[in-house]
């Protein structure tokens, strides 16, 4: 695939969650992410879609949720993500430990990766999601949010890497480098790290692999895809074609309002999308009232008293 529309990195994790109230306070208030956007699944408009991201919701940045308060608990296992990473400033590894545990959360200061360069901390939201603050010298590259509970300092700047875990290797590594563009960056032990674009945290992919490993289920507590970036729609046109020629059912377009999206299957069974950066989360509301309101999008706002009715309530700190 020649760089001209090359994937640019991540776009966003999307994960399932329980109660959507205790979703929120986790990211917004210990996390210090900002909500970026509340509305719904378009595909299921009786549940939430909540969007959390740095100030603006850039591409690259986002984590969404799909909350689903009476499903029972997933499994991460084979053809799944196995921990969504975000980038930490390297002076930031103390101050994090220090809040999640203040918290009452368990997190474990896990054996550096690929030399020195990566610390992480694992921990897990209250859902059960596997999620890794990384510490990496490269974090400055990517602006804390300035307005957030966060001291902008120790922000989390933006998604770092996600890590698939697969049982057999081959299928996926060959999908991702001779069909998607990424490279082979680094090996270290089980892990293999894989770039796309320019490379660096956020546009990173690592790969477990456990034969052993049975397939999981997606359910609570489990991330239901992975979005890689695009700049526009012409370029997303181009992957829908060349996916399509390499034998995979691709969706059409979808309208997602924020972005354009398609789907397929990686072939160790991750849910992949490809999302367009624009149109962006400031298309429905300004800057500096992002996810303050229910926003639907127009085929679904004649439904709005409807859905509003059905949703449980939820209590937002206007940050
Ligand atoms: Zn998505």
């Amino acid at each position: 695939m020649n760089d001209q529309v090359a994937i640019q990195g991540l776009h966003h994790v999307t994960a399932i969650a329980g109660d959507p109230q205790r979703n929120v306070r986790f990211y917004t208030e210990i996390l210090g992410l900002r909500l970026v956007k509340r509305t719904v699944n378009f595909d299921d408009p009786g549940t939430y879609h909540l969007y959390y991201g740095d100030s603006h919701g850039r591409p690259g940045t986002l984590l969404t949720f799909f909350p689903w308060p009476q499903a029972r608990p997933g499994r991460v296992g084979a053809g799944q993500v196995a921990a969504t990473a975000f980038t930490i400033p390297v002076s930031a590894l103390d101050y994090w430990q220090g809040r999640l545990r203040a918290h009452g959360i368990s997190v474990e200061r896990i054996a550096p990766r690929f030399g020195e360069e990566e610390v992480v901390l694992s921990f897990q939201d209250p859902d059960g999601l596997e999620l890794e603050l990384v510490a990496h010298p490269r974090a400055e590259e990517r602006p804390g949010w300035p307005e957030g509970p966060i001291p902008p300092e120790y922000a989390l700047r933006g998604l770092h890497a996600v890590t698939m875990l697969e049982a057999i290797a081959e299928p996926t590594l060959r999908f991702l480098v001779e069909g998607m563009g990424f490279r082979l960056v680094q090996e270290e032990g089980d892990r293999v790290r894989l770039a796309v674009g320019a490379g660096g945290p956020g546009a990173w992919v690592d790969l477990r692999v456990d034969p052993r490993m049975s397939r999981g289920r997606v359910a609570v507590g489990t991330v239901h895809h992975v979005a890689w970036r695009v700049r526009n729609e012409a370029e997303q046109g181009a992957w829908r074609t060349r996916l399509q020629a390499l034998g995979l059912y691709v969706t059409p377009v979808m309208d997602r309002k924020y972005f354009r999206s398609i789907y397929f299957r990686e072939p160790g069974g991750v849910l992949f999308e490809i999302a367009t950066d624009p149109p962006g989360f400031t298309v429905d509301e300004a800057p500096e009232r992002l996810g303050t309101g229910l926003m639907l999008p127009p085929w679904l706002e004649p439904l709005r008293a409807e859905i509003e009715a059905a949703l449980p309530p939820l209590m937002i700190s206007t940050i």
